[in-house]
């Protein structure tokens, strides 16, 4: 292994246990683990991997998880992301708001939650996103936090809010000072979902697929002082903070469901014989296989590099943005193609494949839309090509 390009002996024995975790325990029941209304299966999936040493691999180990580096952690994150319900099975999905809730949490907030959310015993939704304005533009958000004696006062309109159907308290990102810069008018707020005036109006079908997002109202929701997370006008910067590496992450896992679509691809092409060979044996066949492999390995090595400077304390938000669209791209065109050999089985939910592609069709909007990031790396870069490429 050259050195920097592939994980170490212990990590790589970690990743394989992972990967046989995820394929014997996770594959057999993905369908239903993020069910709504399976969350007892879920539940034991995750004492599961804890028993077996595998929970929260990617966490700090102050904050009780594995402590691994971002680069070590991506040989982590991709066997993790071969099933969907994975990522919270094995108790990561947590990090990005653990990592918050240390970061900006002051100590009544960091012990009513942090432990819990660590240890999976709860789930925190964030709710940025409001149906009437761009959500690709936090800056336009229309929810407001009024200060009243002792505390603030939410109203709004919210919707693709995660973890909608389960989550003990959800990250309300709100206008707290319409007159100030534009990046300080925006705060964050910690606010139980039992509170007074919170709603949760509808969990929102997705391409044909039932979800765990919601959409909320906020009327006159009242939270004392302490729920402010940070600073007041900080929630802009939160918002960046938490986004920021998530996308990284996101990456990871979605390098693991394009090398499963990838998998069954080859499987499917040495098998199936149509037309006097077997698919893998066609010109056409192979340039997906081919095509495929490239696009997999050039973003993996795309991630390892965001990762190595994520480590390092550099500046890794072109390196993230150019991640995000690379491998939502990817993850779309090897699900896409093992659908196409696949034939009509591959539209049929006999097979993984047809989620699969439903769940990667978000890929490219969540975490930012493809065009944002686009238009994020090719500003930095015509600003100054000679510094900003990432072999300067
Ligand atoms: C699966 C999933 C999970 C999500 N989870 C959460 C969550 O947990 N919390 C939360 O708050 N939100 C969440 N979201 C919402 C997500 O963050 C938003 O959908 C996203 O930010 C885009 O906002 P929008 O949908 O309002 O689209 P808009 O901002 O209205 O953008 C629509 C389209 O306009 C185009 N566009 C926008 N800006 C530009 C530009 N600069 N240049 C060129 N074209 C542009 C793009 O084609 C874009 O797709 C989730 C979404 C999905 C699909």
């Amino acid at each position: 292994v050259v050195a920097g390009f592939g994980p170490s002996e212990d990590i790589r024995e970690l990743r394989d246990r992972v990967r046989t975790f995820v394929d014997t325990e996770v594959v057999p029941v993905e369908a239903e683990a993020l069910r709504t209304d399976r969350q007892d299966l879920l539940r034991e999936l995750m004492a599961r991997a804890k028993a077996d040493g595998l929970w929260a691999l990617g966490h700090p180990k102050e904050l009780g998880g594995g402590g691994l580096t971002t680069v070590d952690y991506t040989y982590i994150g991709e066997a993790a992301g071969r099933s969907a319900p994975a990522t919270a099975a094995l108790g990561a999905h947590t990090l990005q708001d653990a990592l918050l809730l240390a970061r900006y949490g002051d100590g009544g907030q960091r012990d009513r939650w942090l432990d819990p959310l660590v240890a999976g015993d709860l789930f925190l939704g964030v709710a940025m996103t409001e149906p009437e304005v761009a959500g690709s533009d936090p800056k336009v958000l229309r929810t407001t936090a009024d200060p009243v004696a002792g505390g603030w006062v939410l109203d709004g309109h919210k919707w693709f809010t995660s973890w909608a159907d389960r989550a003990a308290a959800v990250v309300v990102f709100a206008r707290t000072d319409p007159t100030a810069g534009l990046e300080r008018q925006l705060s964050a707020f910690l606010v139980p979902t039992d509170t007074p005036g919170f709603r949760v109006e509808r969990l929102l079908t997705t391409m044909g697929g039932p979800s765990t997002l919601g959409e909320l109202r906020l009327d006159r929701v009242r939270v004392p002082d302490d729920h402010l997370l940070g600073e007041r006008g900080a929630g802009f910067a939160i918002a960046q903070e938490r986004l920021g590496p998530n996308r990284l992450y996101e990456a990871m896992r979605w390098l693991g469901q394009a090398e499963r679509a990838f998998e069954m691809l080859c499987v499917r092409a040495v098998t199936r014989y149509a037309h006097g060979s077997l698919l893998a044996e066609k010109g056409e066949i192979q340039r997906y296989v081919a095509e495929t492999a490239a696009a997999i390995q050039a973003t993996r090595l795309l991630t390892l590099d965001a990762a190595r400077r994520l480590d390092a304390g550099e500046d890794a938000r072109l390196a993230i943005s150019m991640v995000k669209f690379q491998a939502a791209r990817m993850l779309h065109d090897a699900i896409d193609r093992a659908i196409q050999v696949h034939g009509a089985a591959g539209l049929s939910d006999d097979l993984p494949l047809e989620r699969m592609y439903r769940d990667a069709r978000a890929a490219r909007l969540y975490d930012g839309p493809d065009e944002v990031h686009r238009m994020v790396v090719a500003r930095r870069l015509l600003d100054d090509p000679e510094t900003n490429a990432p072999w300067a």
